[in-house]
């Protein structure tokens, strides 16, 4: 079996971490290194996918919940709503977590890993 992953204990509540919101099936957190001034995180309830590929493949109206939940929080988060959505998908492109997540980017956007 394999370990659950950071975002599953997260949600299991055995690694304390602020839920920015949820729905039946996604939530959110505020990313622990953030690389831009609104670095959110949306992350599937389920851990089945473990990256955006896969579910586009499996489950492509879970994807489209985390895109629209992804705007409420831009809404919410930012002054003009704007964000940059970002799924790593791989380890050479710096996936660390293979539980799939968006990154959800906003504010003024530096040169950097995610942001540039
Ligand atoms: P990725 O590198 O695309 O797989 O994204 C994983 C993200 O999870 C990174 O941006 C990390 O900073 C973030 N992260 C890891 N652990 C935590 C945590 N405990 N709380 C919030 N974000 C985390």
């Amino acid at each position: 079996m394999t370990e659950p992953s950071i975002f599953t204990r997260i949600l299991n509540g055995e690694i304390p971490a602020e839920i920015l919101g949820e729905t039946d099936r996604v939530f959110a957190l505020r990313d622990i290194a953030p690389q831009a001034p609104v670095h959110l995180l949306v992350i599937p309830k389920t851990a089945e996918y473990r990256d955006v590929v896969e579910l586009a493949a499996g489950d492509p109206s879970l994807l489209a919940e985390m895109v629209a939940f992804a705007q409420e929080l831009a809404a919410t988060h930012t002054d003009d709503g704007d964000f940059r959505l970002v799924f790593n998908t791989g380890e050479t492109v710096g996936q660390t977590v293979f539980h799939v997540h968006a990154h959800v980017l906003a504010g003024d956007l530096q040169e950097g890993t995610l942001a540039s």
